[in-house]
């Protein structure tokens, strides 16, 4: 076998997904943790964010590697993965609102000043008015971890536990795991790879983030409306409402702080009612200098990773994924940007 995957998050189900098309084998290992950041992101791939209104890194690459790559693994599984919204940005400070003019003004692109100020006053409590990011994309995560997951189960390729790294056999040409042979052996394992013993030197930064899903029956599913945080469609009448981002934290649980502070948002945002139906906690594998880790470890040429993909993992793993399942089969670079080539001299010590 040329590749075993550890972990089927976004990035490993990415990275399976190419190295099929590219006709290599491949097996996958993964104990799907319900903690796991791939399993509560609210999809969102926005190319406008931040104080400062700043386009993301590489987004206009980014966003139609996205739209296709979705649209092909949704045409393959049968359904549909990606759909185009926008954000409708109801600014919640003065300071946001002179950001988004000095931006649209600089360079307007995906941005769209709000005509009627008074078009969403049925349902939102606002009076700086607002503008839009379009287009935006909404990548849905859950449908696309659960169906590819049953096309490997289905090919048996895919192995339902959790990898032990103490089991893993060097017997070079090839690594051995439990019956298992292969070139290569990939760590898409999110959080966990920050104390993985071939990459705890990476410049991991973890993040844990916190939502809620709350129904809401009033407000059409037709755009993500944001005011410093954001309520993304979800299901029917069901919006996922987050989130937090905090670079310390003791634990991995929805704390009570979270709770309640975003209940005080939605009192103050929300014309309509609302019923909270959940709340989630998830650690956010994100580097200190907000760049992906992609590619193999300077001392052992068969142990590679896919990871870092932060607060941007829908756009980051087709892209990234690609590019290392091209480097697997022969012929790609990985940029040099992502590639953890850069960090050669910390992998060594
Ligand atoms: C609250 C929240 C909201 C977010 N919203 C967005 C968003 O709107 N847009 C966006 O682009 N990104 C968003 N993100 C970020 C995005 O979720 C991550 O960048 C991405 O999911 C990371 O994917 P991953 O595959 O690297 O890791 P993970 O999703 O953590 O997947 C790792 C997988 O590996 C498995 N695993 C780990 N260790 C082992 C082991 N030893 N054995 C077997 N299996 C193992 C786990 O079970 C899991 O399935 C959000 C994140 C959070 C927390």
């Amino acid at each position: 076998m040329d590749v075993l995957i550890i972990g089927q998050g976004l990035a490993g189900s990415w990275l399976s997904w190419w190295l099929e098309r590219a006709g290599l084998s491949y097996r996958v290992i993964d104990d799907a943790d319900p903690l796991s950041a791939s399993r509560h992101a609210a999809g969102l791939i926005n190319p406008v964010t931040g104080r400062r209104m700043v386009k993301t890194w590489m987004i206009d690459e980014l966003m139609p590697f996205a739209w296709k790559a979705y649209h092909e693994m949704g045409q393959f599984l049968q359904t549909d993965l990606i759909s185009e919204t926008s954000v409708i940005d109801f600014f919640p400070t003065v300071q946001m609102l002179q950001a988004f003019q000095k931006r649209y003004s600089e360079d307007p692109s995906y941005l769209s000043p709000g005509i009627n100020a008074n078009q969403y006053n049925a349902w939102f409590h606002y009076d700086l008015g607002w503008g839009s990011i379009d287009p935006c994309y909404l990548v849905h995560t859950e449908k696309l971890l659960s169906a590819w997951r049953s096309h490997l189960l289905g090919k048996g390729y895919l192995r339902e536990e959790t990898f032990n790294m103490d089991k893993l056999v060097d017997k070079d040409p090839v690594y051995q795991y439990e019956g298992l042979n292969a070139h290569y052996i990939i760590f898409c394992d999110g959080k966990l790879s920050a104390g993985n013993k071939f990459f705890e030197k990476l410049p991991f930064a973890l993040n844990k983030g916190e939502g809620l899903l709350v129904e809401i029956q009033e407000i059409p599913q037709t755009a993500v409306f944001k005011k410093g945080m954001s309520l993304v469609p979800w299901k029917d009448h069901i919006f996922w409402v987050g989130s937090s981002y905090q670079w310390e934290f003791s634990d991995d649980e929805p704390s009570e702080n979270f709770l309640h502070t975003t209940e005080n948002w939605m009192k103050n945002f929300l014309r309509v009612p609302y019923k909270i139906i959940d709340h989630f906690a998830a650690v956010r594998p994100a580097t200190l200098e907000r760049r992906p880790f992609a590619g193999f470890h300077p001392q052992y040429a068969g142990i590679g990773i896919l990871n870092g993909l932060g607060t941007k993992g829908c756009s980051l793993a087709p892209y990234f994924a690609a590019q290392l399942a091209e480097k697997i089969a022969g012929h790609g670079v990985i940029d040099p940007l992502a590639d953890i080539k850069r960090f050669q001299k910390i992998l060594m010590k």
